[in-house]
């Protein structure tokens, strides 16, 4: 299939309930391509009453869900999974057009989406309690339940690949979901809603409801009769789910930004780092909370580096996502006037710019890679998420110091470390404050693996099996056992 707008129905309607429907009072917002800043089609903007109207449907689908057997539920979910690699070129080429990234990019996020699916399906059947020691007299023993109504709130980088990242293990606990995906990208995750309805979840199962941050989201985040939340999203926002989910006390999974440090010794392959920091920053032009936004490097191959790096960024070929070049567009006009402005931030705190800075003179959201040298640590550019492809490039002298600016940072997402020397790379793997970290690489993460960040990056973890702790309670069941019932 080749990317065209036919990809797109002009109107789209709420998932709930296994129907479409519009907003009760008829608002709607217009979805951009941002390769040509025209409207690609008119999505429903939920209010609180039809978020209401979408929690209860969850809520009655809930018990029924649960009660379907594990091997049933962990078949409609592998069906899922199978069902988006059937429809793969469509989901790819939509996610594409919607959110602007390069076609192949699109295409290893919906094949990892897939992947999602299949891998937390095997899971289903392997929910186990445990069984505790506590004497004659009683028997003990543990049983994992799911929460009830598991809402998941997406972002605009990666549409199609968060909503499985999160449905895949809400679903295969046994919750219903309510699922609000950013209000820029919405529409990979209404086609996925219907498939997911084709693979066999029952109505009433993963409801979609599209709208803006408020009221949307934030009437998910503060409903009474929601069980958990899980938000992907920026800092400030995860603060303000978790102000609201306090007043009903509903438990909330956090994954929040990154200003994430890749550091560089003299003993690392000069050609293979710049390659796998190139990829680590201009993927999805920038727009990624594991990109590597900070390089920082030894004095002693600081200019060699950045030499090769600007020569690297030079030879980005960008364009619309459908041409499947090296960059695509940012995913918004706001994106794009948020990058330019953290790009004069940069000039008026005195970096030095080695390449880039710019917005392409054309139509859509384009900027051009860009790297920043002379940075300091406590310039907002080195402190603050960009979410763009913007480089900034740190110098340090000896490895103390290496690792203090690596960690002097709010966030907590991702570190890297690129050397030969490998005592020197397991001993900063222990040191760096991050919830993940690479060695000698960036990206490529499989499913199974846990994802999660350490300080403002977020709370709890997705992924692997440990994202299912998000989406199961424990109960414990103690029996008494005594003949004389005392
Ligand atoms: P955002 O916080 O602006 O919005 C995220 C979602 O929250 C959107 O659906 C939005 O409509 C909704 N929202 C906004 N205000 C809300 C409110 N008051 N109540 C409830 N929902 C509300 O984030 P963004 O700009 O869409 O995404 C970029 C951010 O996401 C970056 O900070 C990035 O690092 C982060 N991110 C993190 C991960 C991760 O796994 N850690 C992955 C992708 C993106």
């Amino acid at each position: 299939m080749t990317i065209s707008d036919r990809l797109v129905r002009d109107t789209y309607g709420l998932y709930i309930g296994g129907k479409w429907m519009s907003a009760v009072d008829g608002e709607h917002l217009l979805t951009i391509n941002p390769a040509t800043e025209k409207p690609l089609a008119e999505v429903a903007a939920a209010q609180a009453t039809d978020v209401d109207r979408a929690v209860e449907v969850a809520r009655e689908a809930y018990p029924a869900w649960r009660d379907t057997s594990p091997d049933e539920r962990g078949r409609i979910i592998y069906r899922i999974g199978q069902l988006i690699r059937e429809y793969g070129d469509e989901l790819a080429a939509l996610e594409s057009l919607d959110q602007g990234k390069p076609l192949s990019q699109a295409e290893s996020d919906i094949e990892s989406a897939a992947r999602y699916f299949e891998y937390y399906a095997g899971a289903a059947d392997k929910v186990e309690g445990r069984s505790i020691p506590v004497g004659s007299k009683q028997v003990d023993f543990t049983v994992r339940e799911p929460y009830g109504v598991s809402v998941q709130i997406t972002p605009w980088n990666f549409p199609a690949n968060l909503f499985a990242r999160g449905v895949a293990p809400a679903l295969v606990a046994g919750n219903t979901t309510v699922i609000k995906p950013a209000e820029q990208t919405p529409l990979s995750t209404l086609r996925l809603a219907e498939i997911c309805a084709e693979a066999g979840i029952p109505d009433g199962v993963v409801n979609v409801v599209t709208g803006f941050g408020k009221p949307t989201g934030s009437a998910l985040t503060s409903h009474p009769d929601v069980d958990t939340i899980t938000f992907t999203g920026s800092v400030p926002t995860g603060q303000a789910i978790m102000k609201q989910a306090a007043n009903n006390v509903t438990p909330v999974t956090l994954e929040l930004g990154g200003k994430n440090p890749a550091i560089v010794f003299p003993d690392a392959d000069l050609d293979k780092t710049t390659n796998w920091i190139a990829r680590a920053i201009f993927t999805n032009s920038g727009q990624v909370c594991s990109a590597a936004d900070r390089v920082v490097i030894h004095e002693d191959v600081h200019d060699e580096f950045v030499s090769r790096f600007v020569d690297c960024a030079e030879s980005y070929e960008i364009g619309p996502g459908a041409q499947d070049l090296d960059m695509g567009p940012l995913a918004s006009a706001d994106q794009l006037e948020k990058v330019l402005r953290y790009i004069e931030i940069g000039h008026k705190e005195g970096a030095t710019l080695a390449t880039g800075g710019n917005a392409l003179d054309r139509d859509g959201f384009f900027v051009e890679p860009t790297v920043f040298t002379d940075v300091e640590n406590d310039m907002r550019i080195a402190q603050e998420e960009i979410f763009g492809p913007v480089l900034t490039v740190i110098p340090f002298t000896t490895e103390s110091e290496a690792l203090e600016i690596a960690n002097d940072v709010e966030y907590g997402l991702v570190s890297g470390i690129f050397t030969d020397d490998i005592k020197r790379a397991h001993r900063f793997a222990q040191r760096l404050e991050a919830g993940n970290v690479y060695i000698n690489k960036w990206f490529g993460d499989t499913n199974q693996t846990p994802f999660g960040g350490y300080k403002k990056s977020g709370i709890g973890r997705e992924k692997g099996l440990d994202a299912l702790e998000s989406y199961l309670q424990t109960k414990n069941i103690a029996v008494n056992i005594a003949d004389d019932d005392e």
